[in-house]
């Protein structure tokens, strides 16, 4: 006899409570973020009162446990909030991403007790996190950064720039990789927590940017910033494993945003063609657009399907690295593809302002570059399958 078995649900299967959890971060997104989209765009700025709600809403905190005033859910809820968030406005998206994926991850896996019992509460409750790694002459050669970090008997001292540091604007706790022994190469690297305020650090000049302009890039600036022994995270000299590691799965959340801002475009499209006439017909009548449209939707399914894998792996404890890099590739390819209909099928409402799809359209850009750009993941990709 067949021993009986019990089907696997589809990968985009949510579990209730997960399925609960996205819905309300989509309504709220839906409800309080759409009608700040478009002013937060031009004026290149999130309201303070936008980013209490979040914390509100529990979306700042999402991995970080119960007992420190967190979630205490799981990284793919992580994704589904960035996902959620991105199909409103992408910007949102990665302010939440970063808090989750990259800095309350790093802290959760690298630091010690006394840094968790410090830093989670205030990162669950308010405080906002960045994470700065690459500096104007260290992006895709993350490790060849030049920030100098001097051990002396008070603790480090502090001294180089960074550059491109998404929450810069907003952040109260920073990740900052500094090198401790530029002649041990990538082994001097080590990651330090730095706060705002902390004497030598400052927050310098805003981006002017294309896409997800609301989201703030920064530059930091460090003068012989004092930051005390206890504020290394994870060893000395082990900053490059923390950088490797995180990124791995912050690759993960960049896909999300990327799937959340396709299925935004195609959401606004959809109600678009079928309203829109041409020819006496609604647009959406036309066989052309029916099937441009199909692809869009399958391409997304696809990204999501890539997307979701990549982190149910990494919640399970099987390898992802190849995963991950994949749907970031994926998912940006296709987000830049599906905004790029979304506005050609608006025809030239799509390329005005009142719409929301050219704005997707400039966000989508940014999932090819940040946290390693396509030719990296490429890279990666080909690395792990050539082995
Ligand atoms: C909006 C925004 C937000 C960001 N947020 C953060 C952040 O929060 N924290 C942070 O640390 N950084 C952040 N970054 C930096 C981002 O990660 C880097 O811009 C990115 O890694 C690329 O580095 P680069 O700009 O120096 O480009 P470069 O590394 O100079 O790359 C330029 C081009 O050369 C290609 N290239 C480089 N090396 C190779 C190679 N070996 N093979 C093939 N092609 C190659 C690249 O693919 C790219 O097309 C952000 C950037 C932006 C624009």
């Amino acid at each position: 006899m067949p021993q009986q078995t019990v089907a696997t649900p589809g990968l985009t299967t949510l579990a209730d409570d997960e399925q609960l959890f996205r819905d309300s971060v989509y309504e709220f997104a839906d409800r309080e973020i759409r009608p700040l989209v478009r002013e937060m765009d031009e004026q290149a700025h999130i309201p303070r009162t936008l980013v209490d709600r979040l914390f509100e809403l529990g979306v700042m905190g999402i991995e970080i446990p119960e007992v420190f005033g967190g979630a205490g859910a799981t990284f793919f809820h992580s994704v589904l909030a960035v996902e959620a968030l991105s199909r409103v406005d992408p910007s949102i998206g990665v302010l939440v991403d970063v808090q989750n994926t990259l800095v309350i991850n790093a802290l959760l896996r690298w630091g010690t007790d006394d840094l968790k019992r410090s830093l989670l509460p205030r990162l669950a409750n308010g405080s906002t996190g960045a994470y700065a790694l690459s500096e104007a002459g260290s992006g895709s050669d993350a490790f060849a950064l030049s920030t100098r970090s001097v051990e002396t008997p008070a603790g480090f001292v502090i001294n180089g720039r960074k550059l491109w540091i998404t929450n810069g604007a907003e952040a109260e706790i920073f990740i900052v990789f500094a090198t401790v022994d530029p002649d041990a190469g990538y082994r001097g690297i080590t990651a330090f927590i730095v706060e705002r305020g902390a004497p030598g650090f400052t927050v310098g000049r805003k981006e002017d940017k294309l896409g997800i302009r609301a989201s703030s890039t920064c530059e930091l600036l460090f003068e012989d910033c004092r930051v005390p022994a206890a504020h290394v995270l994870g060893e000395i000299g082990k900053g490059y494993k923390v950088a490797i590691e995180t990124l791995n799965e912050g690759r993960i959340g960049i896909g999300a945003q990327m799937i959340g801002l396709a299925q935004g475009a195609l959401d606004h499209t959809v109600r678009y063609v079928k309203e829109r006439k041409q020819f006496g017909k609604a647009i959406a009548d036309f066989q052309g657009v029916q099937f441009q449209l199909a692809r869009a939707a399958t391409d997304v399914e696809a990204a999501r399907l890539m997307v979701y894998n990549a982190a149910r792996r990494r919640d399970s404890g099987q390898p992802f690295l190849t995963e991950a890099a994949m749907c970031k590739l994926f998912a940006s390819e296709v987000a830049e593809r599906v905004a790029s209909l979304a506005v050609n099928l608006h025809g030239g409402n799509g390329f005005v302002k009142d719409y929301p799809v050219e704005k997707l359209y400039r966000d989508a850009k940014i999932g090819q570059i940040y946290e390693g750009t396509s030719n990296l993941q490429l890279q990666t990709i080909a690395k792990q399958i050539l082995s």
